[in-house]
């Protein structure tokens, strides 16, 4: 059984923002020499996810407007209550609808992603250089 954990920083460049890190996770597993096994790419963050689809311009364009909408109509009845600090309550309700974490198995070296499947850190409270950790097990 090995092990490897590896850190990368990840710079986005907009209030929402789709940044592709498949790179990032091939790199940390091929650096981890684990043929057989799982790749957990996470984010120490509450304003922002992880995901997997595809990485098509008009698809990342639709992602973000998905990410932008989907807790308007709560906004429009009320105001949020954590606004009242950092006025960043929606970054942190719309990364409810997404996930912090996401595993992905590695096969012969490399992680399994179908052909039309990216790793993305979506970005919803940036511009911001966020953290995105890769833990690799397996043999
Ligand atoms: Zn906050």
């Amino acid at each position: 059984m090995r092990g490897r954990e590896l850190e990368v920083l990840v710079k986005t460049a907009a209030k929402q923002a789709l940044v592709n890190v498949s790179e990032q996770l091939a790199r940390a597993v091929a650096e981890s020499g684990v043929s057989t096994g799982i790749a957990c790419a996470s984010v120490p963050h509450t304003t922002c996810a992880l995901l997997i689809n595809e990485d098509e311009e008009g698809l990342r364009e639709d992602i973000l407007r998905l990410s932008g909408e989907v807790i308007e109509p709560l906004r429009r009845k009320a105001p949020f209550a954590h606004d009242r600090i950092d006025n960043n309550a929606a970054a942190h309700l719309t990364s409810l609808f997404f996930h912090p974490s996401v595993t992905v198995p590695i096969s012969g070296g490399k992680p399994l992603l179908g052909t039309w499947q990216s790793l993305f850190l979506l970005e919803l409270d940036g511009p911001r250089t966020r953290t995105v950790r890769f833990t690799v097990t397996g043999e």
